[in-house]
């Protein structure tokens, strides 16, 4: 696997997809910098090494070329962050971008226009990829969000540099801490996995299967499990095409010696809302027009000790109906679990949606030990799948 370690970037100029895609507001200023400031440490180590630096990436989903979604309106936050003035070119290809790209300096910093003005980009279209290659001398994929994508920027450009790409320290650090938690984790292994719909979560779950010891299944696929042993879920969520399947989840699961934990407990509630009167009840009990949308104490007490014992953690989907503050206290509680664990040096990885947002919420992401950036692309990984992105940098 190539790093930036692999390349001295003296008098080089790398060229390298980000993921700005960042939240404005309506006056265009950036509500939320995280992702540039992701993208500090890759930046650095070129600038470091007495190369130069052109920045890619998209914002938006614009419909060709749109005012609102240019990449020009983050140039100064960029500059703040980065603490170099940085460039801007009004096209990512063409004249314009080739002779700013020419014209940097060692130690400069170059912003391209938003590739999605061009379809190409999300076509995966080779010629608009050659004409991106033309700029820069060392390709770096740094944009682990779109490395489920096959788009020009994102993986076809990496043929035009057959030894001279890498990875960026984000999209290696994302890499290194899911082969940690998949492939070289200290026993036992612990797999959390919550969210709406088994359906969603079915390859995840059959994939992991093989590599963990223990799994915590919350949220609201928790009845679909309950309902095929035979529960009473009241008007919980569940899908019933899916009742055959989880029994032979439960089953594969017994016959690898994954112990599963479903809640014995929930919050159930007479509405979905932070205004319904809810109650504490068993899960196999919950009376008709009542939904269970969080898990309830006993849970809590009996999942505890399972996260204290573990040594790796995997966090995938929330326990319950975070987003609502009534139905928060599974997640939270969970949450602070995880982050006692890893205190006591268990790896504890969240990704692949939901949980990361719940995380960053209620403040729980400094105690995790990593904390995954791309949604979409976690979820993929952790399906088994191998990600273009990736593979156009290992190929
Ligand atoms: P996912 O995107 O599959 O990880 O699902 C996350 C969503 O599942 C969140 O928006 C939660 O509100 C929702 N969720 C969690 N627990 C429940 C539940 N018991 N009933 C309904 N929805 C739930």
């Amino acid at each position: 696997m190539k790093t930036l370690n692999d390349f001295n970037f003296s008098g080089k100029k790398a060229i390298i997809r980000v993921d700005f895609n960042v939240p404005l507001d309506e006056n265009f200023k950036v509500t939320d910098a995280t992702r540039i400031e992701a993208a500090q440490p890759t930046i650095d180590k070129i600038l470091k090494d007495g190369g130069s630096v052109i920045l890619m990436s998209h914002l938006g989903r614009p419909k060709g070329v749109e005012e609102k979604y240019s990449l020009q309106h983050i140039v100064s936050k960029t500059s703040e962050i980065l603490g170099v003035p940085v460039k801007f070119a009004a096209d990512c290809i063409g004249a314009i971008a080739e002779e700013a790209a020419a014209a940097l300096q060692p130690g400069e910093v170059l912003l391209l226009e938003n590739l999605r003005f061009y379809a190409e980009e999300e076509k995966g279209d080779v010629a608009f990829a050659e004409k991106l290659a033309k700029l820069g001398d060392i390709y770096v994929n740094d944009a682990f969000g779109t490395a489920h994508r096959a788009h020009a920027s994102t993986t076809i450009i990496a043929q035009f540099f057959p030894s001279a790409k890498c990875f960026g320290a984000l999209l290696a650090k994302e890499i290194e801490s899911l082969n940690k938690v998949l492939n070289h984790s200290e026993k036992p292994v612990l797999a959390v996995l919550g969210g709406s719909k088994v359906s969603s979560k079915i390859t995840v779950i059959e994939n992991v299967l093989d590599k963990i010891d223990h799994m915590i299944i919350g949220g609201g696929m928790t009845f679909t499990f309950i309902k095929a042993l035979g529960g009473k879920i009241g008007n919980s969520i569940c899908e019933d095409d899916k009742m055959e399947l989880a029994l032979e989840i439960l089953a594969k699961a017994k016959a690898k010696n994954v112990q599963i934990h479903l809640p014995v407990d929930v919050v159930a509630a007479d509405a979905f809302s932070n205004e319904a009167n809810t109650q504490i009840v068993e899960v196999n009990n919950i009376p008709d027009g009542w939904q269970g949308l969080d898990v309830g104490p006993k849970t809590l007490e009996a999942l505890k000790s399972v996260v204290k014992d573990s040594k790796t953690i995997l966090w995938n989907g929330p326990l319950g109906v975070f987003e609502l503050e009534k139905f928060a206290e599974g997640t939270i509680t969970l949450g602070n679990f995880i982050a006692e664990a890893t205190k006591n040096g268990a790896f504890s990885l969240v990704g692949g949606g939901d949980s990361v947002a719940a995380v960053k919420q209620f403040g729980l992401e400094p105690r995790m030990s990593y904390v995954s950036t791309g949604g979409g692309a976690m979820l993929e990984m952790l399906e088994g799948k191998t990600l273009p992105g990736i593979a156009a940098i290992l190929s």
